[in-house]
């Protein structure tokens, strides 16, 4: 079977708006370190790790192993009504690393759930379904979720259960903390968020929930320090803080294990997903104890940490561990990043290069302006993949490069990234003016 074939089923079958990239989309059938073959045979250097979720890289045999380990005892999935020895290892191992004290963890398939999740945990706490978000956020495809998603395009549903009041982003190209001095940012952030609670709020507020960085916004991330000022206004008034750590966990930046770290405060409630799997469907929440016990029992999860998804997660935080990765991503990420910007410099096209260790995006716009150019990012994305390289997309106008490839990039890996996304940047943008 080609591809074409399969295209055409999907499309067939498949809703419409379920994005698929690039004009003649990837069928992969293939998976070795950072690289992807598809079924035409081509090989890409992956800089976008599935979507983050590929963290440690494809096919690594500590991971298959564990897996395969797991699956020879015929226990794939059994029931959270049994003990399952390595989910109760790994919820200790994640309580310890969170930072909250004497938390605990539920685990979900996906960062929506373990987000919907968090969202009753604080709702239910403070008794409100009144909470706070961040423009240009992204929180998943629930109700609760989309709710709280700052971006429309992203929000479909007109069905929103909480009542959400917003803040305004870290972004330093638009809206209310663009362009200000460093300095000051964090300052119009408080005062945004003291003004938003005055007038846009009954003041019974359960939780406010942010990402250190937005991921799917684009690795749009505000200033360092914010979660912290953030934090004190909301203990004045008893309102929960929600670090989605979706994207940003799990040593990513670089400079720490959590995104929040950079912020100098520990959340009451964090969620993860995406690369503590290593694709293998694996989230939840992880939280102050009174807080996930204030809801009447909610049941279980049926597939929520179950015995295969936890074996990888385990073996996934033994290679973190092992490997140092957390310092590969910093120092990987740097050679990247002041590849990127010395590369791009003279470019008008490029707004912005931004992000911290692995997770680094390039902000595509009209020469000059600030005016987002989408079609140029995905005329950029279409050049990178006939170079042989995989990077995402995003940003609220679509106009976002982004990268989180495997924390395990090499040197040589980023360098050789590097070069095809320079020459594509730069042939693409010459091509237009
Ligand atoms: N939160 C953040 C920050 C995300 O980036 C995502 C997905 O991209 C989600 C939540 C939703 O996760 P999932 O797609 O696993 O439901």
């Amino acid at each position: 079977m080609t591809s074409d074939d399969l295209l055409a089923r999907h499309r067939a079958v498949l809703p419409s708006w379920m994005p698929l990239y690039y004009a003649e989309p990837i069928e992969l059938v293939s998976g070795s370190g950072r690289r992807v073959t598809d079924a035409q045979g081509r090989t890409y250097l992956d800089f976008f790790g599935g979507v983050l979720t590929s963290m440690i890289g494809y096919d690594i045999a500590e991971i298959r192993e564990a897996v395969e380990r797991q699956i020879r005892t015929g226990i794939v999935h059994s029931s959270t009504l049994y003990l399952i020895r390595q989910q109760v290892e790994l919820a200790e191992r994640i309580a310890r690393l969170s930072g909250i004290p004497d938390a605990r963890v539920f685990f979900t398939n996906s960062g929506t759930e373990a987000n919907e999740a968090a969202l009753l945990f604080a709702t239910n706490h403070r008794r409100s379904s009144q909470i706070l978000a961040v423009r240009n956020s992204y929180h998943g495809r629930s109700y609760a979720t989309m709710g709280a998603t700052g971006n429309r395009s992203w929000s479909a549903s007109a069905l929103n259960p909480l009542q959400v009041a917003w803040l305004h982003s870290g972004d330093r190209l638009r809206g209310l903390l663009a362009r200000l001095p460093e300095a000051d940012r964090i300052d119009a952030a408080v005062e945004d968020l003291r003004e938003v609670l005055a007038t846009q709020t009954a003041g019974d507020v359960a939780c406010l929930i942010a990402e250190p960085i937005q991921g799917v916004g684009g690795f749009v991330a505000p200033p360092d320090g914010l979660f912290a000022a953030w934090k004190e206004v909301l203990d004045s008034h008893g309102i929960l803080l929600i670090s989605d750590e979706v994207q940003t966990g799990w040593g990513r930046t670089g400079e720490h294990f959590w995104g929040y770290q950079a912020h100098g405060v520990t959340p009451d409630l964090l969620t993860f997903a995406k690369g503590i799997g290593n694709g293998f469907a694996l989230a939840g929440v992880v939280g102050r104890a009174d807080v996930l016990e204030s809801v009447p029992a909610i049941s279980f999860c049926t597939f929520g940490g179950n015995p295969v998804s936890t074996a990888a997660g385990n073996a996934v935080l033994d290679y973190l561990r092992d490997h140092d990765l957390q310092a590969n991503a910093a120092r990987v990420g740097a050679i990247l990043a002041d590849g990127l910007r010395a590369a791009t410099a003279d470019l008008d096209h490029v707004a912005e290069v931004r992000g911290k260790g692995l997770m680094l995006a390039v902000e595509i716009v009209r020469p000059g302006t600030v005016e987002p150019d989408p079609a140029l990012t995905t005329r950029v994305l279409e050049a990178c993949r006939a170079g042989g390289l995989l990077v995402g997309k995003g940003g609220l106008h679509g106009n976002v490069l982004r990268m989180g490839p495997p924390l395990t990039l090499t040197e040589d890996e980023a360098r050789e990234g590097l070069a095809i996304l320079v020459e594509a940047i730069r042939t693409c943008a010459s091509a237009e003016v």
